[in-house]
């Protein structure tokens, strides 16, 4: 049987995951509360394959198969009928246990409930529905369509044979799965957050400016893209949700979120998507 896709979220992460699993061929309900989040999530998908045919990566045929796969709905009973659901909602816990419980109301029986939380406990994401052993992390990376990895994350309570079938479907997406165990943060953020947090607080600090950061980052250590740019790139209200976690979760205060970080959450700065982070952004 063809597996079937729905993502809770069209934000930048939902709208990518819809996105890849269309263009791997398979159909998928991409899923948001806000009709305003999914019509956008839905042109961003559309501007992104249009890109990928302009490159070569794609061609016209495919591209229109691509985006007849896909359905969108504004209501969680559009899960019916998928075999995978993988939620991409806001970084917040009590959200996300939300969404879970009806999920467990709403999926089919023996449907993978994924999540691709960047640090939210799997095994307590999976301890409010039923079927915890059918609940899994599927943590793709920013932007998906161009980005490798997907960290497969077990709950305490994760069957063999889900966590086997995640691992083929991150495959069947075309993407390398590194299998994790469930501590707040998994691998990637656990390593990533704490750089970033760190590069907060040399500007706080006034150690360099974002772009001496950013620019000793790249040019010091090779890396693709600054800390800062790849924040404002993140979210910096995900990244300030993530160091809550880490720092709930692992008790250290060397992971509290800077302060810097925290200030420019509450004006609104949350990076690239709200058009202001460490740097402007012209409107898209
Ligand atoms: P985002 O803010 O771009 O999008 C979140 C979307 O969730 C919004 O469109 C919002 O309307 C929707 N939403 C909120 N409540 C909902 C509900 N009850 N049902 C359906 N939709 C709902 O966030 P994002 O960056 O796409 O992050 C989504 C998830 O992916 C988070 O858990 C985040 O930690 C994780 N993640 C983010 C990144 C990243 O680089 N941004 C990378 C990996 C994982």
């Amino acid at each position: 049987m063809t597996d079937r896709f729905a993502v809770v979220g069209a934000g930048q992460m939902g709208n990518g995951i819809a996105h890849v699993c269309a263009t791997s061929g398979f159909a998928v309900t991409l899923i948001d509360v806000s009709a305003e989040a999914l019509a956008k999530g839905k042109g961003t998908i559309e501007k992104n394959l249009e890109r990928q045919v302009k490159k070569g990566g794609l061609d016209a045929a495919a591209r229109d198969a691509a985006l007849a796969r896909i359905t969108t709905a504004t209501t969680l009973d559009a899960v019916a009928g998928a075999t995978v659901v993988v939620e991409a909602a806001t970084e917040r816990k009590e959200l996300k246990f939300q969404i879970f419980r009806d999920l467990d109301r709403l999926a089919e029986a023996g449907a993978i409930l994924a999540t691709n939380t960047s640090s939210i406990s799997i095994t307590e994401i999976a301890a409010v529905t039923k079927r915890p052993a059918q609940v899994i992390g599927m943590h793709f990376m920013n932007p998906v369509p161009v980005m490798q990895l997907v960290e497969v994350i077990r709950g305490l309570a994760t069957a063999d044979d889900v966590n086997t079938r995640t691992v083929e479907l991150c495959k069947a997406l075309g993407k390398t799965p590194v299998e994790a165990n469930d501590f707040p943060g998994f691998i990637a953020n656990r390593i990533l957050m704490p750089m970033i947090n760190e590069a907060c607080y040399a500007v706080m600090e006034g150690v360099g400016t974002p772009e001496a950061v950013d620019q000793v980052m790249k040019l010091g250590m090779n890396h693709p893209m600054g800390p800062l740019t790849l924040a404002d790139l993140i979210g910096l209200d995900t990244c300030v949700a993530i160091l809550e976690v880490l720092h709930d979760g692992l008790g250290d205060p060397k992971y509290r979120p800077c302060p810097l970080l925290r200030k420019y959450v509450a004006a609104g700065w949350y990076g690239r998507k709200s058009g202001r982070g460490f740097y402007s952004y012209a409107a898209t």
